[in-house]
């Protein structure tokens, strides 16, 4: 064997030749603020609790976890209320895996998924994955999506499933009940709503679960990485009928959860008011980064999540990299005259205000 083997010299699959694998830059900066995590670390007495339950479940894990994962499932319900019960939920490692088995499921070759871009990234490689077409609808000013609009792109590409990012990353922006309503009538197909940042709304906002029932071919995922803080330990879930989650169950990895993650997840939703209570702090973070960015000359979008997209970037690439040069990471998700920022902690937000000043509108 000579030389340096390069993915082209690889029997890979055509559909996936020339593509770039999701690489948000995961660098080690004291002020990171790219990927909308939960920056507030978990409560000590809560992380002390999920420590004792991994504790009692490292004893058993010579043998395979509970494939079902019912604890979970009925924690999942009990937290999201709307009255769901565990048939009526699924979960997987983080949201992503949770799509990769609907498209896996409903998707595949010959069979389109429909998106309204700009929206979240892994949408369009989750399709390339599993061999399904993926179709970028487009928007209405500020990047906000009217039932009209959404409808007369599902009329125009019958597409088998769509995907609606509610609020959508990474404009922030939310979506009406309306559209998902006009959407789901627009189609026979499977309608996914992607509330990953569903706890960042105003209090009282409505979540596609109030849609649910009669609505079979309607999902509504959610994650635990953002509200809950538990990015890291991979758990994302579904709320649908329960026919859905029986053809989740033809696709699934025997055993995907580990005993681990299922143990951390209960713990951790048995605390829950504890662990949303940071939810509260992050939204404050969010309005101030949002009235602070129009004061400093840009143009930020109406966010319902947990970060902010503005305009009136000059040069996105140029405030990057002068922002990283002080040790704060921000995300240039390559729409011209944009910036999109986490809110972090009052300090880290502080700090990404303070040096965005400093270097003056570019
Ligand atoms: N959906 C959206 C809209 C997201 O922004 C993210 C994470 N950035 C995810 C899903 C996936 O989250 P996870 O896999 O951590 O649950």
């Amino acid at each position: 064997m000579g030389g340096v083997t390069s993915l082209n010299d690889l029997p890979l699959r055509d559909n996936l030749r020339g593509l770039t694998p999701y690489g948000a830059p995961q660098l080690h900066v004291p002020v990171a603020l790219n990927v909308n995590e939960n920056t507030h670390g978990i409560p000590a007495a809560v992380a002390d609790d999920i420590a004792a339950a991994l504790a009692v479940a490292i004893r058993t894990v010579n043998r395979y976890p509970d494939r079902e994962f019912t604890e979970l499932r009925d924690s999942l319900a009990r937290y999201l209320g709307h009255g769901l019960t565990r048939n009526n939920i699924w979960a997987a490692n983080g949201s992503n895996e949770v799509l990769q088995q609907v498209l896996q499921a409903f998707g595949g070759p010959g069979r389109s998924v429909l998106g309204f871009a700009p929206t979240y990234s892994m949408y369009s490689l989750l399709a390339s994955g599993t061999g399904t077409r993926w179709i970028a609808g487009g928007r209405d000013a500020d990047f906000e999506l009217s039932p009209a609009t959404a409808v007369e792109w599902v009329d125009r590409v019958a597409p088998d499933l769509v995907f609606l990012c509610s609020p959508n990353n990474p404009t922030g922006t939310p979506l009406s009940l309306e559209t998902i309503e006009a959407v789901y009538n627009a189609t026979d197909g499977i309608v996914v709503v992607d509330e990953a940042y569903a706890e960042f709304g105003p209090d009282g906002s409505p979540s596609a679960m109030s849609l649910l029932p009669g609505r079979e071919r309607l999902l509504v995922s959610r994650t635990m990485s953002k509200a809950f803080a538990f990015a890291g330990a991979r758990v994302g879930y579904l709320a649908a009928d329960p026919a859905v989650t029986d053809a989740l169950r033809l696709v699934r990895l025997p055993y995907h959860l580990s005993a681990l993650t299922q143990a951390a997840a209960v713990a951790a939703l048995a605390h829950t008011p504890e662990m949303l209570a940071m939810v509260d702090d992050i939204r404050g973070q969010r309005d101030r980064l949002v009235s602070e960015l129009a004061r400093l000359g840009y143009t930020p979008l109406r966010s319902s999540s947990n970060f902010v997209l503005f305009g009136g970037v000059e040069d996105p690439r140029a405030t990057f990299e002068a922002l990283l040069a002080l040790g704060i990471l921000v995300r240039d998700i390559g729409i011209s005259g944009h910036l999109r920022v986490t809110a972090g902690t009052e300090a880290e937000t502080t700090a990404f205000l303070e040096a965005l000043e400093g270097l003056g509108r570019q």
